[in-house]
């Protein structure tokens, strides 16, 4: 894939970059699955997953959940880094951004690895409003023809929820 990277992306994360997008490129479908996520431990492996919008709000599972579950189902569980992808078509091949993990997945985080470095999203304006919309049912995109959109800047999981109790597990 020769793809420009976020801005402000850690080197170390290109990998995990370019899993979720490859994942998000392969299964992307308008309105169910519109968001990937990919985790690296600290074997060095990486596991992904792929966000399952439901039509009830809480029914939804974040990408960065099922990656999550992914990784606890081996035996490899110390999370070091995570990065989540969101494609929105449009013309010319759409956008394709980072996004920081919804409150629900920071809670998450925080109590499975707290240390992990994640990401914010800044800049996030960058497709003019006034493109049409897109097709209602698209399934898959070319990655190499979207825009990657605007920045990241690097947190730890407990860094973008400072207040929260560590969990006694
Ligand atoms: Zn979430």
């Amino acid at each position: 894939m020769d793809n420009e990277l976020p801005r402000g992306l850690h080197p170390d994360d290109t990998d995990l970059w370019y899993a979720a997008v490859d994942l998000l490129s392969r299964c992307y479908r308008t309105g169910r699955h519109e968001v990937a996520a990919a985790l690296r431990t600290a074997n060095g492996r990486i596991s992904t997953g792929l966000h399952v919008e439901g039509s009830a709000g809480r029914s939804s599972v974040c990408a960065e959940g099922v990656a999550l579950g992914n990784v606890f189902s081996g035996a490899d569980t110390e999370v070091l880094a995570v990065v989540a992808a969101l494609h929105r078509p449009g013309p010319g091949g759409g956008l394709l951004r980072p996004i920081a993990p919804c409150g629900v997945c920071r809670e998450l985080l925080v109590d499975h690895c707290p240390g992990a470095r994640v990401y914010t999203h800044e800049n996030d304006v960058l497709v003019p409003v006034e493109l049409p919309a897109a097709p209602e049912d698209v399934r898959g995109f070319d990655p190499s023809r979207a825009t990657v959109a605007g920045s990241v800047t690097a947190w730890t999981a407990l860094g973008l929820m400072p207040g929260k109790n560590p969990r006694g597990w």
